[in-house]
């Protein structure tokens, strides 16, 4: 056995350095690339070659006479191996990684162009508006003498503007749920209260489009619960405009809200559904609904107002929630949507709903919706009446004679307003003339009863009950009404939280002029007087200068230049006389999102009204506090 010497070692030299560089070239490719895959390889390439180098090492040392062939053999192959692998697997690489920058660029691409076709689109709703109120503004000018037209062109002006501040809302809120910043607040609310607000604020369009509204509740036996009140009116206001929208007149829309089983301890899930028979969608366009900025030709080419943000807004809150949506609709034949729920329920009050004992009255219901007679008499059961039900005015009349032939009349009748054979009014006038005076004649209506007060008063109901229709309120009247043979000031109380502005004087404090005109023009039209002040600085030193009593009110701008209106106010409520320092202060501010309202509460304000300047929200916020 010999050590291989002279021309040999040169070749064991080069086999070293052959398997060195390749080592190197393997840790300069692990940051390189950061190619892992490359990496593995090439160790293992190595990892042969090192091998093998030992093999033909023994070999060698075994018969040195092999030695010069065996060991040219080696590099050669090594290095080819080497390189081969380099190149193939480098080239697969690159292959790799221009792929993924592709895949890169196309998803920059995609964004882009969503992002350019939601501008296009913005720049597009914007600008609409913005022609009208530009458009009609000059033509006003041109004519200022010719009051009718003026008066047209300024109605024109005012739609377009009122339509511009919703899409800028509508976009504010958009972008203010997609970067996350929108969360729920959660408070103990009434959803008996959330549904009737809701009517009070639909109920004009609907009638102004002569359509007929539907307001049921189903099987509510949760009816105080956890959830983001603003929120939940929101969603269904959208979902509700939307079908008094897209509803021609004469049409039939129906809110209903059944509560179901299966929601975990301590919650109470919830169905909620916004049903029209209106214009309805096609398949492709309601996969979109969704989506924001879709519009349907239909809506848009039919001229009737919106963004296309309702719905996308709608559904953000509902996952919000935890909750889900879903649309059932046909060209032509209407649209459901179908909200589901759960919220928390406030612990059970659980109080006993039963006012009678068994079968102690018997009630009759009256309404031509299978469902609400169903969950009507039901309630009543709960209560221990014992309650029938019909579908017809006509015959509810015919059954009240039978019940009195028979010797098992009626203590009670709950009676809907719209029947379709008889109306409600005209039923009751028909039960009333034959039975006695004392019997409650309930008429239940999704719509204002104080339009139809005196002519039911007439016809001989006592009493009235908003659908939808819950335990609670039904449990409320019937307290009153089985015992009470009629009910008391029916005819009366309607103007009793009337406050009357006149001569209430009030410090505006706002830098801007255009702004304080305009507010001014509308608080004296009220009654008020206004004194202004340009600056928190300004007004602070009027109120401290005032006698006590002497301003009824504060309406504090917020972004004013030297002191703002958080400071103004702090100044104020800091003053030393008592009576001046809790003079009431409602913030007026274009700043108009939760945390700006939180930050007017937390300077010691009363209540916050957003700009532009809804008479009707002011009114109601001065009301509370002028009480
Ligand atoms: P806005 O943002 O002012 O609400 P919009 O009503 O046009 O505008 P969405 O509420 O998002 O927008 O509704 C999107 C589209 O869905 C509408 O333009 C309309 O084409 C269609 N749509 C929504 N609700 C109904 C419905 N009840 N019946 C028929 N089509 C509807
Ligand atoms: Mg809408």
């Amino acid at each position: 056995m010999s050590i291989p010497t002279g021309h040999g070692l040169h070749h064991i030299e080069a086999l070293v350095f052959c398997i060195a560089s390749v080592g190197v070239l393997l840790f300069k490719q692990r940051s390189a690339f950061n190619a892992n895959k490359l990496y593995r390889i090439f160790s293992r390439v190595l990892a042969a070659q090192l091998a093998f180098f030992v093999l033909m090492l023994a070999y060698v040392l075994v018969d040195p006479a092999a030695f010069n062939v065996i060991i040219i053999i080696v590099i050669h192959a090594a290095v080819l191996a080497d390189l081969f692998v380099y190149i193939h697997y480098t080239d697969r690489l690159m292959h790799e990684r221009n792929a993924a920058l592709e895949a890169e660029k196309e998803a920059a691409t995609a964004q882009s162009k969503a992002k350019t076709m939601f501008l296009s689109n913005m720049s597009h709703d914007i600008r609409t508006p913005m022609n009208a109120i530009i458009g009609f503004t000059n033509l006003a000018l041109m004519d200022v003498t010719n009051t009718v037209k003026v008066q047209q062109y300024l109605g024109k002006i005012q739609a377009s503007s009122s339509h511009l501040l919703s899409l800028i809302n509508d976009v504010l809120e958009m972008s203010r749920i997609e970067s996350g910043k929108i969360e729920l607040d959660e408070t103990r609310c009434s959803l008996p209260d959330i549904l009737h607000d809701l009517n009070t604020m639909i109920i004009g369009q609907v009638e102004a489009k002569q359509q007929e509204l539907f307001m049921d509740a189903m099987n509510v036996k949760h009816e105080n619960i956890f959830c983001d009140k603003l929120r939940l009116n929101q969603v269904l206001l959208n979902l509700l405009s939307n079908a008094v929208k897209y509803t021609p007149s004469g049409g039939q829309i129906s809110v209903r809200v059944i509560e179901v089983d299966g929601a975990p301890e301590g919650q109470a899930s919830y169905v909620i559904s916004v049903k029209d028979n209106g214009i309805g969608m096609a398949p492709e366009f309601a996969a979109k609904v969704f989506e924001a900025f879709e519009r349907e030709r239909t809506s848009t080419t039919s001229g009737i107002q919106g963004t296309g943000l309702g719905m996308a807004i709608t559904k953000k809150i509902i996952e919000l929630m935890g909750g889900t949506i879903e649309v059932e609709t046909a060209p032509g034949e209407g649209t459901e949507f179908k909200v589901r729920v759960t919220f928390r329920v406030q612990e059970g009050k659980g109080a006993d709903i039963k006012i009678a004992s068994p079968g102690e009255f018997h009630a009759l219901v009256v309404d031509d919706d299978f469902n609400v007679c169903d969950s009507t008499t039901k309630m009543l059961a709960e209560m221990g009446l014992r309650a029938e039900w019909t579908l017809s005015g006509k015959e509810a009349v015919l059954r009240a004679r039978q019940a009195l032939e028979l010797n098992d009349q009626f203590d009670l009748f709950i009676i809907d307003w719209r029947l379709r054979d008889l109306n409600g009014i005209e039923t009751a006038r028909q039960i009333r003339a034959s039975v006695d005076k004392s019997i409650p004649i309930l008429l239940m209506t999704a719509y204002d009863w104080p339009t139809i007060r005196d002519e039911a008063i007439d016809a001989g109901v006592n009493g009235f009950c908003n659908k939808p229709l819950f335990t609670s309120e039904l449990h409320n009247i019937l307290k009153k009404v089985l015992k009470v043979t009629a009910l008391p000031d029916m005819k009366s109380d309607q103007s009793k939280d009337a406050v009357n502005f006149k001569g209430k004087r009030l410090l505006l404090v706002d830098d801007i002029d255009v702004n304080r005109e305009i507010a001014i023009m509308l608080l004296e039209t009220n009654g008020f007087i206004v004194e202004e002040a340009t600056d928190g600085d300004e007004a602070v030193e009027m109120v401290s200068k005032s006698e006590p009593g002497y301003y009824d009110a504060v309406l504090m701008d917020i972004q004013m230049p030297t002191m703002n209106g958080y400071e103004a106010s702090k100044a104020i409520r800091a003053l030393e006389d008592k009576k001046l320092a809790s003079v009431p202060i409602i913030a007026m501010t274009a700043n108009a999102f939760d945390e700006d309202k939180q930050a007017a509460f937390d300077a010691g304000m009363n209540d916050h009204v957003a700009k532009p300047i809804e008479i009707e929200q002011l009114l109601v916020a001065l009301k509370k506090v002028l009480k």
